[in-house]
């Protein structure tokens, strides 16, 4: 594989993660008005494939200690991709996956807690 190949892959790969975080970020931030939210909230697995429709299952107190940090995902267990991310965490539901180089970079320009950040879907990105 070409050198430029995997870096087009790894970015695309971050941005996909990017966009899943964001469409998160707001369910969460709908769940957390609710008098009564659920225990586990089914949230979109927010792993690089662009296909994925699974979702991971995390209560918001787990959500929460994911989005601590802006460059990690929680992602379903088969999900990780081992070239572009190292796994911080491992639950029976759900792991907790680190970006590296290109894509740790394009996480945390990206992250929607912090007022500077890019929208992932904006295409000026790319
Ligand atoms: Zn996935």
């Amino acid at each position: 594989m070409l050198e430029g190949d995997r870096d087009w892959r790894e970015e695309r790969i971050a941005k996909n993660e990017a966009s899943f975080r964001l469409i998160n970020e707001r369910l969460q931030d709908g769940l957390r008005r609710l008098p009564h939210p659920p225990e586990l909230i089914p949230f979109v697995c927010e792993c690089g494939s662009r296909r994925c429709t699974g979702a991971v299952e995390l209560s918001l107190e787990e959500y929460e200690a994911v989005r601590a940090h802006p460059d990690r995902f929680a992602v379903l267990p088969d999900h990780v991709f081992p070239e572009y991310e190292n796994v911080v965490e491992r639950h029976e539901r759900y792991v907790v996956v680190e970006k590296l180089g290109v894509a740790g970079l394009i996480s945390e320009l990206t992250d929607p807690r912090d007022d500077d950040a890019v929208d992932p879907l904006a295409p000026d990105l790319s």
